[in-house]
């Protein structure tokens, strides 16, 4: 199972769609439980799987290097913005399965959602990563909110060649605020006009790609989607909180989803009394999701949002509106995609991803 080990609950950005301000009444500002407590309670899991998380966990380079030299895990997964990952020494880095690194999309996009500065740091250092032998998989994790042109910005990314990402992600800045719709000047305009548009030319594009260049880019939400269209499968939360995924916070308590430590619903135990194997299932999906028609291929899409409502049930519908769109244009294309898998110039394998629970959501 994944767990995300928060190593601190402090950042060094202040990001526009976080604010970044953590309560310690809610969970202490640093780890306060011995390491050696960690490691009895994640190497009862015989295939556990660390995602270093925060705050900005490269703030404690030495906690996590000493994790690593002391505790036995299946894949190694951080969760970063980058800013700091010069800091890292080859030995760790190159340790790493999977890193994340957050990222908006274009220099203009990025600096204002990040501060200024920030693109242009994050990618040196991703630059120096590459250099220095990182050959995982290197994602670029954006939020996406209402500056973006999701079309534009996702486009830049894909194409960033030296340095390059191997995937791109994205998550909607959406039903994690109260009052909602506090960064978008008009959020149904927004989506009519904007985001569901620019999700279409996106998959145009991403086809087009397919076609003219065989590849599949490694547009995340994409490839998750048709793989889950392609086999018929159905699908439970993509994310795997509360079924395969789990979060120590820096007090030592297990918890569901990592940003809701406050939420009473998300509690599951503590790394002292709790065994790995009494954890899954005990939170789950509800309300309106289990009567939804493309539940089977969404998920539920995001728990904390399943089980907050913070924008209500009008405002979570209007972003289930977004889903639907993005479902609705990968089935277009679906029959295509087919053909070109029947035809040789693609192979279905290329949708096999991600090959592990790399903390990815798939929907956005
Ligand atoms: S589209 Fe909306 S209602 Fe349907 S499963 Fe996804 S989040 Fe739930
Ligand atoms: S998608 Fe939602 S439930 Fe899953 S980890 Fe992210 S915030 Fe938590």
């Amino acid at each position: 199972m994944l767990y995300f080990i928060i190593l601190t609950r402090v950042c060094n950005l202040r990001c526009l769609y976080c604010g970044n301000d953590p309560d310690p009444r809610i969970e202490p500002l640093e780890i306060t439980y011995d390491i050696w407590d960690l490691k009895r309670f994640v190497e009862k899991d015989p295939e556990p799987i660390i995602a270093f998380y925060g705050g900005e966990p490269l703030l404690r380079i030495n906690l996590l290097e000493e994790i690593m030299d002391n505790i036995k895990a299946r894949h190694w997964v951080l969760q970063t913005n980058g800013i700091f990952l010069d800091r890292l020494e080859e030995k760790y880095l190159k340790s790493f399965d999977t890193i994340l690194v957050s990222i908006d999309g274009r220099p203009e996009i990025t600096n204002y959602y990040r501060g200024l500065g920030t693109y242009e740091r994050v990618l040196e250092n991703i630059k120096l990563i590459r250099e220095r032998g990182f050959e995982g998989d290197l994602i670029a994790r954006m939020t996406v909110s209402g500056k973006t042109d999701i079309f534009l910005d996702v486009k830049h990314l894909v194409e960033l060649k030296d340095p390059n990402f191997d995937h791109v992600h994205w998550q909607l800045d959406v039903l994690w605020d109260s009052p909602p719709y506090q960064r978008y000047d008009d959020f149904d305009a927004w989506v009519s006009k904007s985001y569901n548009p620019g999700i279409t030319r996106l998959v145009n594009y991403w086809y087009e790609k397919m076609v003219k260049e065989e590849k599949v880019l490694g547009i995340i939400p994409f490839i998750g989607i048709m793989k889950t269209l392609l086999r018929g499968e159905r699908t439970n939360l993509r994310c795997g909180v509360g079924i395969n995924a789990f979060t120590i916070t820096t007090s030592g308590r297990i918890i569901a989803c990592p940003i809701a430590p406050e939420f009473e619903w998300n509690f599951l135990g503590d790394i002292w009394n709790t065994e790995p194997e009494e954890l899954p299932w005990r939170v789950t999906i509800s309300g309106p999701c289990l009567s939804c028609d493309i539940y089977h291929i969404c998920g539920g899409r995001c728990l904390f949002a399943n089980k907050t409502m913070l924008w209500g049930i009008e405002g979570f519908r209007k972003v289930c509106q977004t889903v639907r769109h993005l479902v609705n244009e990968l089935e277009r294309i679906k029959p295509r995609v087919e053909r070109l898998i029947d035809a040789g110039v693609i192979s279905e394998k290329d949708f096999d991803y991600p090959p592990f629970n790399n903390s990815v959501e798939i929907i956005p």
